[in-house]
């Protein structure tokens, strides 16, 4: 089953609020196996309601609409929506009774433009809102489902929790199951071309999308089908063959963020962590304790900005500094031996870099960055070029001193 989401109101399209209402019916029926075909963000105009609609009910056989049905004069979608039917706007006694109701409870006069909430078409069935005053509509023409919703997120939430969803999870004849990962350390470019033929070899119901940010590169594996087809076992020989691929950089076989990986692992193995942060400030040590449990392995960190805080918080020494610089291999391994010794780890991150827009040198420019990772056995430092970007900066050091530890754990 195809689906086809319009959401309307001339503030979605000045970006005056952000069209959410798409993304959540996105997910909720993704997870009953009906694919969106396409998205459309419409203005308050009744040329364009009809012509989305029109539109739509050629191409899908699920039409969920939302915005519009507000009291006030702006709010078309409800008389354009009759009109298209061929239906007519009547009082619907259930509705204005609910209406009445409501505000009786919370103690407000009721003006007619509330009244008028209550006229419903005459042709679909009405979807008491109980937590609003405009109710839904649902109309069921050529065999496909039209369901008009208000915009006010919780509303459309409600009504689709209540009433369409489960009729939708009736109706669906279709499944769709993803397999996600997350590799970091690679560019999307480089790891398209490391998998092209295993890509290029899916099977036409399999496709691969990749979703790149700061550093790291997800890739999501979804496999479409019937209903009663076993998809679950093609998606994940596909997947396990594609983990193999990239097993160099992969970072983990689900869909969570890296310090969640990180957290997982640390208390799977019993092991421990402290970090020693020049140019990211504490960032990493934020990061990992936002995961609950973090105090089981995570021991502390220090944030030693300038020299001094080197030299006194993780004994650094003087002579480091002055001959190699803070920006240097001697420097982030001694950082990273300090920290060892201070927390009594099993494992330690050290990082420091000029994360710029300033402070740069012909040999060290901004974006120079020296990550250490340290254990009882081995202190491992590595020099990375990234970006002329501060914030940029922070993150990728991040996610790099995070891929580091993970390959000196695994
Ligand atoms: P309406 O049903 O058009 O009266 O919408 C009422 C309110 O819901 C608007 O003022 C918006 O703040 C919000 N809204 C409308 N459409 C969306 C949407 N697609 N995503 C999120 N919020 C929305
Ligand atoms: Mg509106």
């Amino acid at each position: 089953m195809n689906a086809y989401i319009i959401t309307i109101g001339d503030e979605l399209l000045i970006g005056q609020t952000i069209d959410t209402n798409s993304a959540w019916m996105g997910q909720e029926l993704n997870k009953i196996g009906i694919w969106v075909k396409r998205r459309m963000a419409i203005g308050d105009l009744p040329e364009e309601i009809t012509s989305a609609l029109h539109e739509a009910l050629q191409q899908a056989d699920v039409i969920l609409i939302t915005g519009g049905l507000g009291p006030t004069k702006d709010d078309l979608t409800k008389h354009v929506l009759c009109k298209y039917f061929g239906g007519e706007l009547v009082m619907n006694e259930e509705v204005l009774q609910q209406v009445t109701q409501m505000f009786a409870s919370r103690n407000l006069p009721m003006l007619d433009v509330n009244r008028l909430q209550a006229m419903v078409p005459n042709n679909c069935t009405t979807l008491i809102n109980k937590s609003g005053t405009a109710p839904g509509m649902l109309w069921h023409h050529q065999n496909k489902i039209i369901v008009s919703m208000p915009g006010v997120p919780f509303e459309m939430q409600h009504l689709m929790q209540t009433h369409i969803l489960p009729l939708l999870l009736q109706k669906s004849d279709t499944q769709i199951l993803h397999q996600t990962l997350v590799t970091a350390g690679i560019g999307e470019s480089f790891l398209a071309k490391q998998i092209e033929a295993w890509e290029d070899a899916l099977p036409p119901n399999m496709k691969l999308a990749y979703l790149p940010s700061l550093g790291m590169v997800k890739l999501r594996l979804t496999i479409r089908g019937d209903k009663n087809e076993d998809l679950q076992m093609p998606l994940l020989q596909q997947f396990e063959a594609l983990k193999k691929l990239v097993s160099e950089y992969l970072f983990a076989d689900n869909d969570e963020p890296l310090e969640q990986t990180i957290s997982k692992l640390f208390l799977q193995k019993k092991i421990t962590l402290s970090v020693a942060e020049s140019c990211t400030g504490g960032y990493i040590a934020s990061k990992l304790v936002g995961v609950a449990g973090s105090s089981k392995y995570f021991e502390g960190g220090v944030v030693s900005y300038s020299y001094a805080a080197k030299q006194n918080l993780l004994n650094v020494k003087k002579n480091t500094l002055e001959k190699f610089g803070a920006v240097s291999e001697e420097c982030v391994t001694e950082m990273c031996e300090g920290i060892l010794e201070k927390f009594k780890t099993n494992y330690s991150i050290a990082v420091s870099g000029i994360a710029g827009p300033d402070g740069g040198t012909d040999d060290k420019p901004v974006g120079t960055v020296w990550i250490a990772i340290g254990s009882a056995e081995k202190i491992v430092a590595k020099r990375f070029m990234f970006t002329k970007n501060r914030l940029r900066n922070i993150e990728l050091i991040f996610v790099y001193a995070l891929k580091m530890l993970l390959d000196e754990i695994a």
